[in-house]
């Protein structure tokens, strides 16, 4: 998919001010400091459109960006940071789940996981209450430069292996690099295939 226009639209702590739901919504969520905003920046080609943070755990609102005038792409707040407050952290895990079940043009969610440690809990009891939720959603295994292809490979099979004692199936996924652009394009055509579904 060709980018053409990536424009911010708005950032907000209240699921009903989103923008109205008229035109295809793909998100993206991770833990704080997976290389969520960094990836976002080179897949649009807009540098600081997402913010990088820096400060893990302090982009707790959700930013809407529409993409080619035609789909929004939504960053959702980093989840699992250990320094913020338990009020902070409820509030914005609410946050979250209420986008994430009343959400109605959210086609799709990209759950972003470093792809140099092993599966997480937190990753994938998110991803377990997903399918409980039937939310459909994408893996995206993140800095792929930061490890040599065979230890990308041996990393990306022992996730599979955790996945399949939960999953009847691993999930799509996409290993991806923002240093590197690698698996960018595979995202957004993924995202463009789903558009014309
Ligand atoms: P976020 O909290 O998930 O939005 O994470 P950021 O996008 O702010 O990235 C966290 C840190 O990881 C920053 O220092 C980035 O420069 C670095 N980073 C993000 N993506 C990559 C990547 O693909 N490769 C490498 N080598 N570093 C990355």
């Amino acid at each position: 998919m060709h980018i053409h226009s990536a424009d911010f639209v708005c950032s907000n702590n209240d699921i009903t001010k989103c923008p109205e739901p008229n035109k295809p919504e793909y998100a993206f969520i991770g833990r704080s400091n997976v290389g969520k905003s960094t990836l976002i920046n080179k897949m649009v080609q807009r540098k600081g459109l997402a913010k990088t943070s820096g400060r893990p755990g302090k982009t707790q609102l959700i930013n809407h960006f529409l993409i080619n005038e035609a789909w929004y792409l939504t960053d959702l707040p980093g989840y699992g940071y250990a320094k913020v407050s338990k009020t902070s952290k409820e509030k914005f895990q609410k946050l979250i789940e209420d986008y994430i079940i009343e959400r109605p043009n959210l086609v799709n969610l990209f759950v972003l996981i470093d792809s140099r440690h092993e599966p997480q809990k937190i990753d994938l009891e998110f991803m377990e209450w997903l399918g409980e939720l039937e939310i459909p959603f994408s893996m995206v295994f993140t800095k792929t430069d930061k490890l040599g292809s065979g230890k990308l490979n041996t990393n990306i099979k022992v996730y599979s292996k955790k996945m399949l004692q939960t999953w009847a199936e691993m999930p799509v996924f996409f290993a991806t690099s923002a240093e590197t652009g690698e698996g960018c394009d595979q995202v957004l055509n993924y995202i463009e295939q789903l558009n014309n579904q």
